[in-house]
């Protein structure tokens, strides 16, 4: 999803925080970064993947989802990054915001592709995006693997 949407929708979501939870004005900042911010996985798998900084070559590539690739690793987007915040929120208390502007992101990425996949039945968008990091690292660089390489 774009950053402009995410924007979009964070900013409703920091009004509610600020006006009927109190939460301080601070916080809702953090929430409020942390909501979109965390896309930029996608321009570090690129740089990564394709050894390019163009910002504009990472759009294309993305855009429109999902990119010609499978099992991508937008490592923000997985399992261990949000039990690293709840983690890091157990010893500084402002993680738990960074957690929530996280999971309030991840909540309109699962929308989205429910919404695609069940109800536009674009069933290929099931595997374009790894959603453990471990799970990735075990498929992409297992010792069964090595020594097909070694073999091949
Ligand atoms: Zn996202």
């Amino acid at each position: 999803m774009l950053p402009t949407i995410h924007i979009l929708l964070t900013l409703p979501f920091c009004f509610i925080l600020y006006h009927y939870f109190h939460v301080s004005l601070l916080n809702n900042l953090i929430v409020f970064f942390s909501a979109w911010l965390f896309d930029v996985d996608h321009y570090i798998w690129f740089v990564v993947r394709k050894r390019s900084l163009s910002l504009k070559k990472c759009y294309h590539y993305h855009h429109p989802w999902p990119s010609r690739e499978r099992d991508l690793l937008h490592f923000c987007h997985t399992i261990e990054f949000y039990i690293i915040l709840l983690i890091l929120s157990l010893f500084i208390k402002e993680f738990i915001y960074v957690f929530i502007g996280a999971a309030y992101h991840m909540l309109w990425d699962i929308v989205r592709k429910s919404y695609l996949v069940y109800y536009k039945k674009k069933t290929f968008l099931k595997g374009v995006r790894a959603g453990s990091t471990i799970m990735w690292i075990k498929r992409h660089y297992s010792p069964s693997k090595s020594t097909k390489l070694k073999t091949l």
